[in-house]
């Protein structure tokens, strides 16, 4: 099996990559497993594609080797796609999911809730040795509740409903989360783009 380093240390982000492309014959494997040192990369794009690519393309220079990378965040339509690339320090320098959560409430303090409409999104890059590429997107639409609910997930998972649905990110089961999120629908991406560059699907 052809072995994949993974830009990002999150077990349960390579896993869940990892359970996509192995049915592709790719297996993946942490930076620590590949014997990367732990090392700062500076995710100074202005897009999720741009940041994607530049944790793929780092960890690519320092080993050689197929590299996979995601960045996601938040999009709010009334604060013109903030926060964006900066979800995940929102809330400036000593920033944590409460803090983040506070900013993106008071930003949005009376404003009506047909006006709070906001998107996660996520960006997969899997970058190849011989220059190929495949840039996967996946996005899930809602909007931004008022107050959090719900203990389940993380970062801003109380505040946003996904439409469709009468709780938060928070209060859905994760295996329900999982199935709808934006990083599931780029996961689903990557296997389709996987198929079209002629990656063959093991049948199970
Ligand atoms: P990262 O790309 O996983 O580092 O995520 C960047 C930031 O976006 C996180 O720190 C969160 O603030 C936010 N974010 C990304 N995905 C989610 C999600 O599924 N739920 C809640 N917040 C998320």
């Amino acid at each position: 099996m052809e072995t994949i380093v993974a830009a990002s240390r999150n077990v349960h982000k390579i896993q869940e990559i990892g359970a996509v492309t192995s049915r592709f014959g790719l297996k993946i494997i942490s930076r620590d497993e590949a014997g990367i040192p732990p090392f700062e990369v500076e995710e100074d794009g202005e897009t999720f594609e741009e940041n994607s690519m530049i944790k793929a393309k780092a960890i690519l220079d320092y080993c050689g080797k197929p590299t996979i990378a995601d960045d996601s965040g938040l999009m709010v339509e009334y604060l013109s796609g903030a926060p964006g690339v900066y979800s995940a320090r929102f809330a400036g320098n000593d920033c944590n999911d409460k803090r983040n959560n506070e900013k993106l409430l008071e930003l949005l303090s009376d404003i009506p809730y047909k006006e709070r409409r906001a998107k996660f999104v996520s960006v997969i890059t899997l970058l190849f040795p011989d220059g190929r590429k495949l840039v996967a997107r996946g996005e899930c639409e809602g909007h931004i509740i008022e107050h959090e609910e719900g203990s389940n997930g993380f970062g801003y998972d109380p505040l946003f409903v996904p439409d469709g649905y009468g709780s938060t990110f928070a209060m859905l089961a994760p295996e329900v989360k999982n199935t709808i999120s934006h990083r599931a629908k780029a996961l689903e991406h990557l296997a389709q783009l996987l198929k079209d560059n002629g990656f063959l699907e093991k049948q199970s």
